[in-house]
């Protein structure tokens, strides 16, 4: 029996969306269930109730969750995240994410992700910076440099990232620029961070073009969310030859024949508040008909569950490559199994971004900073090297890319339990 088929439908709750590829990769590795149980528990779970000072005097308490997930192949790695949908379950999942995120890019971390419950876009940046120094304050004991290093997720940016390196220097008595990543380039940042998720993406779908004979000058493109990932991948797909055909982004999709113009794409969304509402490079189309359209390459690029067992028959790409987190739930895998797409998963495709990031805390231990090239040139290899290493293992086992991607990252994680013992 395929073992694929075995996959249970896509789920609400994201830890066990997350935990029915981990099974199928853990049945073809054999994995022992002492080591099963292991790899997934979260090693560390931390919940804190935070006060803050509101700007009408008042004093609101704020949820604030870290989870560490596992720490065998290095401290552990992930973003904050600030939404009013944060809950233990989500951060768990997003947290064993990272752990096979990093393990499968051979970047020596662990997985770990935060939140906090929150509303942002309600908050003053005061009141936002109290609550993230609230929360470093919180965690104190949780992150540092050899143990727990954060970076930015949704709803945080460059300047939560500041404050948290400020605010744990000032506990620890020095300046410690390692214990977070993805801050302002002025204080520590990495060349090359803003463009290197959309730029891993580019590559790993010009290495799955290669593997499958597709000639990016005669193929044609589709990317949804026109954001940080979306819209670098359109722009770096456009730059390798391809036709982008349509892009989109929460105010619709937007179609042309000939190609867009990404260039003026960009320009456009830049001009008007990061949305490309009115854009006339193109005609309008839905989200949901982007993802159906008769292109070579499909990116879903902006957020969760947009390919499901609903609409994975009507997709017509030969090739979707997972610039967001999640876009394809575990009930449309088999579907698109069949159909003989091949995809690209999250876990490699975009993990560009956690590498640059690595590639930040390299460059803030040995206090000397490397070119923009030098950075794009060392994360482009390193992401031809895991793609090829989740592709030749796809073919040894017979099953798709993303189970083999999480063959890959269980195995050596698995690997490095047992190496290190002590349990
Ligand atoms: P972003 O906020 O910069 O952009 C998101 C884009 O998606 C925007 O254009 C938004 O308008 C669009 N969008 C939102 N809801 C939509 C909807 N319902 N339909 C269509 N478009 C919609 O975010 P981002 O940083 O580009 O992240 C996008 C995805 O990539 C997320 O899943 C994120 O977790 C993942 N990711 C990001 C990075 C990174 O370095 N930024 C790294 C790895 C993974």
């Amino acid at each position: 029996m395929n073992p694929e088929s075995t996959l249970i439908p896509a789920h609400e709750n994201p830890f066990e969306s997350m935990m029915s590829r981990f099974d199928v990769a853990a049945k073809i590795l054999n994995l022992d269930q002492g080591l099963y149980n292991v790899l997934k528990s979260p090693a560390k779970q931390v919940i804190v109730n935070l006060p803050v000072s509101m700007d009408d005097g008042s004093i609101q308490i704020f949820e604030g969750i870290r989870v560490v997930h596992n720490i065998n192949l290095g401290p552990a790695k992930g973003g904050i995240r600030y939404s009013l949908d944060v809950n233990l379950d989500e951060v768990k999942a997003l947290a064993a994410w990272m752990t096979w995120k990093c393990a499968v890019s051979n970047i020596p971390f662990g997985g770990g992700k935060g939140g906090i419950k929150c509303d942002p876009r309600s908050m003053s940046a005061g009141e936002l910076e109290r609550l993230t120094r609230a929360y470093t304050r919180a965690m104190i004991d949780v992150f540092g440099p050899e143990k727990d290093i954060p970076a930015p997720d949704m709803g945080t940016g460059p300047r939560e990232m500041a404050w948290i390196m400020d605010q744990y220097s000032r506990l620890v008595g020095y300046s410690s620029p390692s214990v977070v990543t993805g801050k302002p380039l002025v204080m520590g940042g990495s060349k090359g961070r803003v463009e290197a998720t959309g730029r891993g993406v580019m590559v790993a779908a010009r290495s799955a073009m290669l593997k499958m004979g597709l000639n990016p000058f005669k193929s044609t493109c589709a990317v949804q969310g026109f954001g940080n990932v979306g819209s670098i991948s359109a722009k770096l797909m456009e730059q390798q030859g391809l036709k982008v055909l349509a892009i989109s982004d929460i105010t619709g999709g937007y179609y042309n024949a000939d190609g867009i113009n990404i260039k003026e794409a960009l320009a456009y969304s830049a001009a008007h508040g990061n949305q490309l509402t009115g854009f006339t490079g193109a005609e309008p189309i839905t989200n949901e008909a982007l993802l159906e359209l008769p292109v070579d390459v499909l990116i879903p690029a902006a957020m969760e569950d947009q390919i499901t067992a609903h609409n994975a028959a009507n997709i017509q790409a030969k090739l979707i490559v997972e610039g967001a987190n999640g876009p394809i739930a575990a009930s449309a895998d088999q579907t698109l199994n069949d159909k003989g797409v091949m995809v690209v998963p999250d876990i490699l495709a975009n993990a560009g971004g956690v590498t640059v990031s690595y590639f930040e805390w390299v460059q803030n231990r040995m206090g000397y900073f490397w070119t923009e090239e030098r950075v794009n040139r060392r994360a482009d290899r390193n992401m031809k090297e895991a793609f090829e290493q989740v592709y030749q293992t796809s073919l040894h086992h017979g099953c798709s890319m993303r189970i083999a991607a999480y063959v890959v990252a269980i195995d050596k994680v698995a690997q490095v339990t047992q190496l290190r013992g002590g349990i």
